[in-house]
Protein backbone atom coordinates (compact mmCIF):
# COMPACT_ATOMS: atom_id res chain seq x y z
CA UNK A 1 0.00 0.00 0.00
CA UNK A 2 1.03 3.64 -0.70
CA UNK A 3 2.30 5.48 2.35
CA UNK A 4 -0.86 7.71 3.61
CA UNK A 5 1.65 11.07 3.02
CA UNK A 6 2.04 10.75 -0.72
CA UNK A 7 -1.40 10.20 -1.44
CA UNK A 8 -1.10 14.61 -0.87
CA UNK A 9 -1.26 16.44 -3.72
CA UNK A 10 2.34 17.74 -5.01
CA UNK A 11 2.46 21.43 -5.06
CA UNK A 12 3.65 22.29 -8.67
CA UNK A 13 6.95 22.68 -9.23
CA UNK A 14 9.35 25.12 -12.00
CA UNK A 15 11.12 22.74 -14.36
CA UNK A 16 14.27 24.46 -14.19
CA UNK A 17 17.44 22.94 -16.25
CA UNK A 18 20.52 24.00 -15.65
CA UNK A 19 22.58 24.87 -18.56
CA UNK A 20 26.16 22.13 -18.91
CA UNK A 21 28.16 21.07 -15.88
CA UNK A 22 26.63 21.64 -12.29
CA UNK A 23 28.90 22.82 -9.31
CA UNK A 24 27.39 20.12 -7.24
CA UNK A 25 25.09 17.06 -8.21
CA UNK A 26 22.82 15.95 -4.60
CA UNK A 27 21.90 11.96 -5.05
CA UNK A 28 18.71 12.01 -3.12
CA UNK A 29 15.57 13.94 -3.31
CA UNK A 30 14.51 13.74 0.33
CA UNK A 31 14.69 16.18 2.85
CA UNK A 32 18.56 16.23 2.98
CA UNK A 33 18.97 16.92 -0.51
CA UNK A 34 16.11 19.08 -0.98
CA UNK A 35 17.18 21.11 1.88
CA UNK A 36 20.75 21.42 1.01
CA UNK A 37 19.79 22.01 -2.65
CA UNK A 38 17.32 25.07 -1.80
CA UNK A 39 20.45 26.49 0.02
CA UNK A 40 23.34 25.87 -2.32
CA UNK A 41 20.85 27.63 -5.59
CA UNK A 42 20.27 30.62 -3.01
CA UNK A 43 23.78 30.72 -2.15
CA UNK A 44 24.33 31.18 -5.96
CA UNK A 45 25.60 27.90 -7.60
CA UNK A 46 24.08 25.64 -10.36
CA UNK A 47 22.73 22.80 -8.53
CA UNK A 48 20.56 19.16 -10.02
CA UNK A 49 19.27 16.62 -8.04
CA UNK A 50 18.36 12.94 -9.02
CA UNK A 51 16.41 10.95 -7.38
CA UNK A 52 15.57 7.05 -8.64
CA UNK A 53 11.75 7.61 -7.76
CA UNK A 54 10.17 10.70 -7.31
CA UNK A 55 10.98 14.09 -4.15
CA UNK A 56 10.16 12.27 -1.01
CA UNK A 57 9.80 8.67 -2.19
CA UNK A 58 12.06 7.79 0.29
CA UNK A 59 11.82 8.14 3.93
CA UNK A 60 11.17 11.24 3.68
CA UNK A 61 7.71 10.74 2.74
CA UNK A 62 7.68 7.54 4.60
CA UNK A 63 7.86 8.35 8.16
CA UNK A 64 6.16 9.00 11.28
CA UNK A 65 5.57 12.41 11.10
CA UNK A 66 7.53 13.45 14.40
CA UNK A 67 9.24 16.25 13.99
CA UNK A 68 11.00 16.43 17.13
CA UNK A 69 14.11 18.56 18.63
CA UNK A 70 17.40 17.23 19.62
CA UNK A 71 19.18 13.50 18.56
CA UNK A 72 18.84 10.37 18.82
CA UNK A 73 20.28 9.64 22.22
CA UNK A 74 18.72 10.43 25.30
CA UNK A 75 19.91 14.10 26.25
CA UNK A 76 21.29 12.56 29.15
CA UNK A 77 23.21 9.97 27.28
CA UNK A 78 24.44 12.30 24.60
CA UNK A 79 26.06 14.84 27.35
CA UNK A 80 27.84 11.73 28.91
CA UNK A 81 28.98 10.28 25.09
CA UNK A 82 29.73 13.94 23.85
CA UNK A 83 30.14 16.42 26.75
CA UNK A 84 27.57 19.09 28.04
CA UNK A 85 28.73 21.99 26.03
CA UNK A 86 28.47 19.85 22.46
CA UNK A 87 25.36 18.19 23.95
CA UNK A 88 23.37 21.65 24.54
CA UNK A 89 24.89 22.94 21.50
CA UNK A 90 23.34 20.54 19.38
CA UNK A 91 20.51 20.61 21.02
CA UNK A 92 20.07 24.21 20.54
CA UNK A 93 20.89 24.03 17.01
CA UNK A 94 18.09 21.41 16.27
CA UNK A 95 15.78 23.68 17.56
CA UNK A 96 16.83 26.82 15.92
CA UNK A 97 15.79 23.88 12.58
CA UNK A 98 12.34 23.42 13.71
CA UNK A 99 11.60 27.02 14.00
CA UNK A 100 12.95 27.59 10.25
CA UNK A 101 11.29 24.94 9.40
CA UNK A 102 8.14 26.46 10.73
CA UNK A 103 8.44 29.57 8.74
CA UNK A 104 8.70 27.18 5.42
CA UNK A 105 6.19 24.51 5.69
CA UNK A 106 2.81 26.36 5.88
CA UNK A 107 0.58 23.97 7.12
CA UNK A 108 2.99 21.06 6.79
CA UNK A 109 3.92 21.32 10.40
CA UNK A 110 1.87 21.66 13.81
CA UNK A 111 3.51 22.78 16.63
CA UNK A 112 1.96 20.61 19.66
CA UNK A 113 4.64 19.68 21.46
CA UNK A 114 5.34 15.83 21.81
CA UNK A 115 5.09 13.29 24.82
CA UNK A 116 8.27 10.58 25.71
CA UNK A 117 6.39 8.03 27.48
CA UNK A 118 7.37 5.51 30.03
CA UNK A 119 6.68 2.12 29.57
CA UNK A 120 7.99 0.76 32.76
CA UNK A 121 10.10 1.36 35.49
CA UNK A 122 13.15 1.47 33.61
CA UNK A 123 12.04 3.36 31.30
CA UNK A 124 10.62 6.04 33.90
CA UNK A 125 14.02 6.37 35.57
CA UNK A 126 15.90 6.77 31.87
CA UNK A 127 13.88 9.65 30.92
CA UNK A 128 13.83 11.03 34.60
CA UNK A 129 17.64 11.44 34.07
CA UNK A 130 17.00 12.78 30.82
CA UNK A 131 14.71 15.60 32.42
CA UNK A 132 16.54 16.49 34.65
CA UNK A 133 19.77 17.30 32.48
CA UNK A 134 17.79 18.58 30.11
CA UNK A 135 16.44 21.18 32.88
CA UNK A 136 20.30 21.89 34.36
CA UNK A 137 21.16 22.66 30.91
CA UNK A 138 18.34 25.40 30.78
CA UNK A 139 16.62 23.63 27.91
CA UNK A 140 12.78 23.34 28.28
CA UNK A 141 10.87 20.08 28.78
CA UNK A 142 8.07 19.35 31.63
CA UNK A 143 7.99 16.25 33.40
CA UNK A 144 4.14 14.36 33.83
CA UNK A 145 3.43 11.57 36.22
CA UNK A 146 -0.44 11.19 34.70
CA UNK A 147 -0.59 11.50 31.05
CA UNK A 148 -3.41 13.09 29.50
CA UNK A 149 -6.08 11.73 26.72
CA UNK A 150 -5.45 7.94 25.59
CA UNK A 151 -2.60 7.53 26.99
CA UNK A 152 -4.26 8.09 30.50
CA UNK A 153 -3.27 5.42 33.33
CA UNK A 154 -1.13 3.42 30.38
CA UNK A 155 2.08 4.96 31.20
CA UNK A 156 4.50 5.50 33.79
CA UNK A 157 4.61 9.22 33.43
CA UNK A 158 6.59 11.34 30.45
CA UNK A 159 8.56 14.21 29.47
CA UNK A 160 6.25 16.75 27.41
CA UNK A 161 8.67 18.14 25.16
CA UNK A 162 6.74 21.93 24.24
CA UNK A 163 8.07 22.94 20.66
CA UNK A 164 8.24 19.95 18.87
CA UNK A 165 5.70 19.17 16.04
CA UNK A 166 4.24 17.04 13.45
CA UNK A 167 4.93 17.11 9.91
CA UNK A 168 3.13 16.01 7.18
CA UNK A 169 6.95 15.11 5.65
CA UNK A 170 5.93 14.50 2.03
CA UNK A 171 4.13 17.94 1.78
CA UNK A 172 6.92 19.76 3.85
CA UNK A 173 9.65 18.08 1.68
CA UNK A 174 8.02 18.76 -1.92
CA UNK A 175 7.52 22.73 -1.00
CA UNK A 176 11.48 22.34 -0.08
CA UNK A 177 11.70 20.78 -3.71
CA UNK A 178 9.53 23.66 -4.99
CA UNK A 179 11.30 26.28 -3.54
CA UNK A 180 14.70 25.14 -4.75
CA UNK A 181 13.30 24.83 -8.10
CA UNK A 182 12.43 28.29 -7.93
CA UNK A 183 15.95 29.54 -6.57
CA UNK A 184 17.13 27.69 -9.92
CA UNK A 185 17.87 23.86 -8.83
CA UNK A 186 17.10 21.53 -11.84
CA UNK A 187 15.48 17.61 -10.35
CA UNK A 188 16.05 14.95 -12.28
CA UNK A 189 13.58 12.01 -10.56
CA UNK A 190 13.53 8.25 -11.83
CA UNK A 191 17.16 9.23 -12.71
CA UNK A 192 19.13 6.19 -10.89
CA UNK A 193 22.46 7.12 -9.86
CA UNK A 194 24.89 4.17 -10.22
CA UNK A 195 28.28 5.81 -10.81
CA UNK A 196 28.84 9.01 -8.46
CA UNK A 197 32.04 9.88 -10.66
CA UNK A 198 30.30 10.13 -13.60
CA UNK A 199 28.09 13.05 -12.74
CA UNK A 200 28.53 15.55 -14.70
CA UNK A 201 29.27 18.04 -11.45
CA UNK A 202 32.31 19.32 -9.50
CA UNK A 203 30.86 17.80 -6.46
CA UNK A 204 28.55 15.67 -5.40
CA UNK A 205 26.79 15.65 -2.15
CA UNK A 206 25.23 11.62 -1.12
CA UNK A 207 21.98 12.73 0.66
CA UNK A 208 20.69 8.78 0.42
CA UNK A 209 20.08 8.25 4.41
CA UNK A 210 19.60 4.28 4.04
CA UNK A 211 19.14 4.31 0.61
CA UNK A 212 21.74 3.87 -1.81
CA UNK A 213 23.62 1.39 -0.03
CA UNK A 214 26.73 1.08 -1.50
CA UNK A 215 26.78 4.54 -3.50
CA UNK A 216 29.81 5.37 -1.39
CA UNK A 217 31.91 2.63 -0.32
CA UNK A 218 33.65 4.29 1.82
CA UNK A 219 30.24 5.15 3.93
CA UNK A 220 28.78 1.34 3.59
CA UNK A 221 30.41 0.11 6.84
CA UNK A 222 29.50 3.11 8.81
CA UNK A 223 25.44 3.52 7.77
CA UNK A 224 22.93 0.49 7.80
CA UNK A 225 19.65 0.30 6.16
CA UNK A 226 17.27 -0.18 8.55
CA UNK A 227 13.76 -0.79 8.20
CA UNK A 228 10.59 0.90 9.98
CA UNK A 229 7.51 -0.08 9.31
CA UNK A 230 4.20 1.89 9.99
CA UNK A 231 -0.10 1.81 9.90
CA UNK A 232 -2.34 4.09 9.51
CA UNK A 233 -6.30 3.88 10.45
CA UNK A 234 -9.32 4.80 8.85
CA UNK A 235 -10.16 8.30 10.66
CA UNK A 236 -12.04 8.18 14.46
CA UNK A 237 -14.76 10.45 15.70
CA UNK A 238 -12.70 11.52 18.67
CA UNK A 239 -8.97 12.67 19.80
CA UNK A 240 -7.58 10.68 21.99
CA UNK A 241 -3.80 11.96 21.21
CA UNK A 242 -3.66 15.32 20.32
CA UNK A 243 0.19 15.52 20.01
CA UNK A 244 3.13 12.73 18.71
CA UNK A 245 3.92 9.90 21.68
CA UNK A 246 6.52 7.70 21.68
CA UNK A 247 7.68 4.70 24.11
CA UNK A 248 9.98 2.05 24.74
CA UNK A 249 13.10 4.01 23.60
CA UNK A 250 11.09 4.96 20.33
CA UNK A 251 10.20 1.47 19.81
CA UNK A 252 6.93 2.69 19.33
CA UNK A 253 5.57 6.00 17.63
CA UNK A 254 1.98 7.32 17.29
CA UNK A 255 -0.27 10.07 16.58
CA UNK A 256 -3.62 11.05 15.68
CA UNK A 257 -4.04 13.57 12.43
CA UNK A 258 -5.98 16.33 11.63
CA UNK A 259 -8.83 13.83 9.77
CA UNK A 260 -8.89 11.66 13.28
CA UNK A 261 -6.61 8.59 11.82
CA UNK A 262 -4.43 7.35 14.39
CA UNK A 263 -0.36 6.64 12.62
CA UNK A 264 1.35 4.06 14.20
CA UNK A 265 4.58 2.89 13.54
CA UNK A 266 7.66 0.77 14.96
CA UNK A 267 7.69 -2.71 16.49
CA UNK A 268 11.35 -3.08 15.06
CA UNK A 269 12.47 -5.13 18.01
CA UNK A 270 9.87 -8.00 17.45
CA UNK A 271 12.49 -8.79 14.73
CA UNK A 272 15.60 -6.82 14.75
CA UNK A 273 17.54 -8.61 13.05
CA UNK A 274 15.19 -8.83 10.21
CA UNK A 275 14.72 -5.23 9.89
CA UNK A 276 18.24 -4.42 9.11
CA UNK A 277 17.86 -4.73 5.22
CA UNK A 278 16.99 -2.10 2.75
CA UNK A 279 14.49 -4.61 1.28
CA UNK A 280 11.29 -1.84 1.59
CA UNK A 281 8.34 -4.70 2.41
CA UNK A 282 6.34 -4.95 4.87
CA UNK A 283 6.61 -8.16 7.08
CA UNK A 284 3.10 -10.01 8.59
CA UNK A 285 5.22 -10.24 12.17
CA UNK A 286 5.53 -6.44 12.60
CA UNK A 287 2.17 -5.60 10.92
CA UNK A 288 -0.01 -7.77 13.71
CA UNK A 289 1.97 -6.44 16.48
CA UNK A 290 1.49 -3.02 15.19
CA UNK A 291 -2.57 -3.78 14.34
CA UNK A 292 -2.72 -5.43 17.81
CA UNK A 293 -1.20 -2.38 19.23
CA UNK A 294 -3.67 0.41 17.25
CA UNK A 295 -6.48 -1.44 18.60
CA UNK A 296 -5.59 -0.99 22.38
CA UNK A 297 -4.70 2.90 21.22
CA UNK A 298 -8.02 2.69 20.03
CA UNK A 299 -9.54 1.22 22.85
CA UNK A 300 -11.59 -0.59 19.92
CA UNK A 301 -11.01 -2.56 17.13
CA UNK A 302 -10.11 0.05 13.87
CA UNK A 303 -9.75 -0.59 10.64
CA UNK A 304 -6.13 -0.24 8.88
CA UNK A 305 -6.27 1.83 5.87
CA UNK A 306 -2.61 2.52 4.93
CA UNK A 307 -0.09 -0.07 5.15
CA UNK A 308 4.33 0.74 4.48
CA UNK A 309 7.64 0.32 5.27
CA UNK A 310 10.27 2.73 4.63
CA UNK A 311 14.34 2.40 4.83
CA UNK A 312 16.50 4.69 7.46
CA UNK A 313 20.10 4.91 7.96
CA UNK A 314 21.55 3.91 11.83
CA UNK A 315 24.96 5.05 12.76
CA UNK A 316 26.99 3.37 15.35
CA UNK A 317 26.92 5.99 17.12
CA UNK A 318 23.43 7.89 16.87
CA UNK A 319 24.75 10.93 15.59
CA UNK A 320 24.97 11.71 11.71
CA UNK A 321 27.80 11.75 9.34
CA UNK A 322 28.14 15.41 7.85
CA UNK A 323 30.95 16.23 5.70
CA UNK A 324 33.36 15.64 2.80
CA UNK A 325 34.38 11.56 1.94
CA UNK A 326 37.32 10.87 3.52
CA UNK A 327 39.91 10.45 0.32
CA UNK A 328 37.67 11.47 -2.35
CA UNK A 329 39.83 15.22 -2.70
CA UNK A 330 36.48 17.10 -1.24
CA UNK A 331 34.60 15.92 -4.28
CA UNK A 332 32.42 13.61 -2.40
CA UNK A 333 30.08 15.06 0.49
CA UNK A 334 27.64 12.95 2.37
CA UNK A 335 25.00 13.79 4.53
CA UNK A 336 22.44 11.21 6.26
CA UNK A 337 22.50 8.72 9.08
CA UNK A 338 20.02 10.35 11.37
CA UNK A 339 19.17 6.68 12.85
CA UNK A 340 15.29 7.07 12.72
CA UNK A 341 15.46 10.81 13.72
CA UNK A 342 16.04 12.43 10.46
CA UNK A 343 13.09 14.78 9.72
CA UNK A 344 14.25 17.77 11.50
CA UNK A 345 17.93 16.53 11.81
CA UNK A 346 18.01 16.11 7.84
CA UNK A 347 16.48 19.32 7.26
CA UNK A 348 19.21 21.03 9.60
CA UNK A 349 22.26 18.82 8.16
CA UNK A 350 21.27 19.24 4.60
CA UNK A 351 21.68 23.49 5.17
CA UNK A 352 25.10 22.47 7.17
CA UNK A 353 26.82 20.80 4.50
CA UNK A 354 25.74 23.01 1.89
CA UNK A 355 26.97 25.73 4.08
CA UNK A 356 30.17 23.99 4.16
CA UNK A 357 29.71 23.12 0.25
CA UNK A 358 29.35 27.39 0.02
CA UNK A 359 32.87 27.35 1.78
CA UNK A 360 31.26 28.35 5.65
CA UNK A 361 32.53 25.96 7.81
CA UNK A 362 32.32 27.65 11.03
CA UNK A 363 29.60 25.29 12.86
CA UNK A 364 30.67 23.65 15.82
CA UNK A 365 28.41 21.05 14.09
CA UNK A 366 30.42 19.91 11.25
CA UNK A 367 33.31 18.69 13.68
CA UNK A 368 30.88 16.55 16.20
CA UNK A 369 29.42 14.90 12.68
CA UNK A 370 32.85 14.69 10.69
CA UNK A 371 32.87 11.04 8.99
CA UNK A 372 36.41 11.31 9.58
CA UNK A 373 35.46 10.21 13.42
CA UNK A 374 35.37 7.00 12.16
CA UNK A 375 38.68 6.77 10.38
CA UNK A 376 41.06 4.67 11.60
C1 LIG B 1 9.29 4.08 8.95
C2 LIG B 1 10.12 5.26 9.32
C3 LIG B 1 9.67 6.12 10.32
C4 LIG B 1 10.42 7.25 10.67
N1 LIG B 1 9.90 8.15 11.54
C5 LIG B 1 10.54 9.31 11.78
C6 LIG B 1 9.93 10.32 12.55
O1 LIG B 1 8.78 10.22 12.96
N2 LIG B 1 10.66 11.44 12.81
C7 LIG B 1 11.92 11.61 12.33
O2 LIG B 1 12.54 12.63 12.61
N3 LIG B 1 12.49 10.70 11.51
C8 LIG B 1 11.82 9.56 11.21
N4 LIG B 1 12.38 8.64 10.37
C9 LIG B 1 13.67 8.95 9.75
C10 LIG B 1 13.52 9.96 8.62
O3 LIG B 1 12.41 9.67 7.83
C11 LIG B 1 14.76 9.93 7.72
O4 LIG B 1 15.93 9.97 8.50
C12 LIG B 1 14.79 11.12 6.76
O5 LIG B 1 13.58 11.19 6.05
C13 LIG B 1 15.97 10.95 5.80
O6 LIG B 1 15.85 11.90 4.78
P1 LIG B 1 16.91 11.87 3.61
O7 LIG B 1 16.54 12.96 2.68
O8 LIG B 1 18.28 11.91 4.17
O9 LIG B 1 16.73 10.44 2.95
P2 LIG B 1 15.47 9.83 2.18
O10 LIG B 1 14.23 10.60 2.42
O11 LIG B 1 15.44 8.39 2.48
O12 LIG B 1 15.83 10.08 0.68
C14 LIG B 1 16.86 9.38 0.04
C15 LIG B 1 16.55 9.40 -1.45
O13 LIG B 1 17.68 8.90 -2.15
C16 LIG B 1 17.20 8.27 -3.30
N5 LIG B 1 18.25 7.37 -3.81
C17 LIG B 1 18.83 6.34 -3.16
N6 LIG B 1 19.77 5.77 -3.95
C18 LIG B 1 19.79 6.47 -5.11
C19 LIG B 1 20.54 6.38 -6.32
N7 LIG B 1 21.48 5.42 -6.49
N8 LIG B 1 20.29 7.26 -7.31
C20 LIG B 1 19.35 8.22 -7.15
N9 LIG B 1 18.60 8.35 -6.02
C21 LIG B 1 18.83 7.49 -5.02
C22 LIG B 1 15.95 7.54 -2.84
O14 LIG B 1 15.08 7.27 -3.93
C23 LIG B 1 15.36 8.52 -1.85
O15 LIG B 1 14.34 9.33 -2.40
C24 LIG B 1 11.67 7.50 10.02
C25 LIG B 1 12.12 6.63 9.01
C26 LIG B 1 11.36 5.54 8.66
C27 LIG B 1 11.85 4.64 7.56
Amino acid sequence: MNPYWLEDEAPPRASTQVDDRADVAIVGAGVTGCSAALRLAEGGLRVRVHDARGVASGASGRNGGFALRGGAARYDVARETYGAERARAYWQWTEEALDRMAELAGDALRRPGSYRLAADEEEREGIRLEYEALREDGLDGDWLDDVPGGAAGKFLGAISHPSDGSLQPARFVRRLAARAADAGAEFREHDRVEDIEALDADRVLVATDGYGHGLVPEIADLVWPTRGQVIASAPLDRVLYDRPHYARQGFDYWQQLPDGRILLGGFRDVSIMDELTDVEETTPAIQASLESFLHELAGEEVEVTHRWAGIFGLTQDMLPLVGAVPGRDGRVWFAGGYSGHGNVLGFACGELVADALLGDTSSPQLELLDPVRFSD
